[in-house]
């Protein structure tokens, strides 16, 4: 599988002040050089990141239109994204499937439409507590994958990210056997559904509750190809830390 992955969800934190520091620790921190590294600061804030951070580092959004902008008020499009130099976007994360209330559908045209205009797509799935304990995990799992195959043109730009629901921000981790199930039930998933090279090719990152401690055993794992990290990315040296756990 590709290069190893490391995502930093900053979610709806952050103030000037504390991401400029956070931006100062990330220039300053020992970063291994095969690795991909992306931030994904609130949109509010992403020109500040894109003028102060080293190039890197790349910059995603957290959220992005289903189509070309207009009248669509609060939304921001796919193009504004690239206009202001934004590579990637995180689309179908828990929270704006089970807080915000996004379906499958509308994830699925959201990352359709971002990946015809060559904005990469860190597509997120994962299960409920009570899924899982109902034995519904791949279930889920495979179900949201298969929206997101319905809608992309390609998986060339395409980066899943694992986050089962109850991991995120709990600071209940899923076991390295937890999250190495999954990962390998997803690409055995697009190999039978999309094909053996997508299967390969395809970067399967996991997230929910990762921070410094605990991600050296995950990304031993066969099929774990890096991080989305939610908290531990608000911390420069830590995240640098996750960023390094690479094998
Ligand atoms: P935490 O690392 O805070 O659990 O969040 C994970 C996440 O949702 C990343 O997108």
């Amino acid at each position: 599988t590709g290069k190893f992955f490391v995502g930093g969800n900053w979610k709806c934190n952050g103030t000037k002040d504390s991401i400029s520091k956070l931006i100062s620790d990330l220039n300053s921190a020992k970063l291994e050089a095969d690795v991909d590294v992306v931030v994904a600061p609130p949109f509010v804030y992403i020109d500040q990141v894109k003028n102060s951070l080293s190039d890197r580092i790349e910059i995603a959004a957290q959220n992005s239109w289903i189509g070309k902008g207009g009248a669509f008020t609060g939304e921001i499009s796919v193009e504004q994204l690239k206009d202001i130099g934004c590579k990637w976007v995180v689309l179908g994360h828990s929270e704006r499937r089970h807080v915000i209330g996004e379906d499958d559908e509308f994830i699925g045209k959201k990352a359709g439409y971002a990946l015809s205009q060559n904005l990469g797509v860190i597509a997120c799935i994962g299960e409920l507590l009570k899924e899982r304990e109902e034995g519904k995990t791949f279930d889920v799992c495979f179900q949201q994958m298969k929206a997101f195959a319905d809608a992309v043109p390609s998986w060339d730009n395409v980066v899943i990210a694992y986050e089962p629901v109850w991991a995120i921000g709990t600071g209940k981790v899923a076991t390295p056997q937890q999250a190495q199930e999954v990962h390998i039930a997803v690409r055995e998933w697009l190999k039978k559904n999309v094909s053996a090279e997508v299967a390969s090719k395809t970067r399967i990152i996991y997230g929910g509750s990762v921070n410094g401690s605990n991600c050296a055993e995950l990304a031993k794992q066969e099929d774990i190809d890096g991080f989305l990290v939610g908290g531990a990315s608000l911390k420069g040296p830590e995240f640098a830390t996750i960023v390094n756990s690479v094998t």
